[in-house]
């Protein structure tokens, strides 16, 4: 945190930005490979939200690396900044009560576990879904041709080909695209966010 600056709380309390927004924020978090499925499967769930009267918005990794994380590249370093980057957006949105969907590799535990900390240690509310994808399905997919040129040396660093990914073992929501069709996929997270908000309303 910088020195001398102060939370300046609104004058619109939570609870009527709630009944505007349909409720409390939530973060989606969805965590796997490249081309594991979590932008496809995060499209759908804003789509779904968005039926179901709730606003949620895509924080998609690549767009963002366009814009407010266009410095960063994929060192371990910038990759953890990446994340909390996201995280602190996230946060804001789910301050706001709107429902944050944060498809990001995110490949470290380290990462993963600041992000849900700092929601928390805010009172926010923070789903981790695992997009389990075996890397050779996603190699199969290579939606952006990410992994041939991994391969070819043409791309460094590259989850999965040349940097780690640290499987999650604590997910809220744990999905096998490979037994798991989108939909489904989809339908597991809202089932799993009415819980939570049953939980914590
Ligand atoms: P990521 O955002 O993880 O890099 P994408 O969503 O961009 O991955 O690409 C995943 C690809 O896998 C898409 O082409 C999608 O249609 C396909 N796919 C096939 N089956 C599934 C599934 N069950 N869930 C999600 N994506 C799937």
């Amino acid at each position: 945190m910088s020195e001398n600056v102060v939370w300046h709380p609104g004058t619109v309390s939570e609870e009527q930005r709630h009944e505007l927004t349909g409720g409390p924020g939530v973060t989606v978090w969805l965590t796997g490979l490249s081309g594991s499925g979590k932008s496809t499967i995060a499209r759908e769930l804003e789509a779904a939200l968005f039926k179901r009267g709730r606003l949620g918005y895509v924080l998609d990794g690549d767009n963002i690396r366009h814009g407010l994380n266009g410095d960063l590249g994929f060192s371990r370093e910038d990759r953890t900044e990446n994340v909390r980057r996201v995280s602190e957006v996230a946060k804001l949105m789910c301050d706001a009560g709107l429902v944050a969907i944060v498809p990001v590799i995110s490949p470290y535990r380290s990462g993963r576990a600041g992000a849900r900390a700092s929601h928390v240690e805010r009172g926010l509310r923070f789903l981790e879904v695992y997009v389990d994808t075996p890397l050779e399905i996603c190699e199969e997919r290579d939606p952006k041709g990410l992994y041939k040129m991994a391969r070819a040396g043409e791309i460094e660093e590259f989850t999965g080909v040349s940097d780690p990914y640290e499987e999650p073992t604590d997910s809220d929501v744990h999905i096998e695209t490979v037994n798991v069709s989108v939909q489904r996929g989809v339908e597991l997270i809202l089932e799993s966010l009415d819980r939570f908000e049953r939980q914590t309303s």
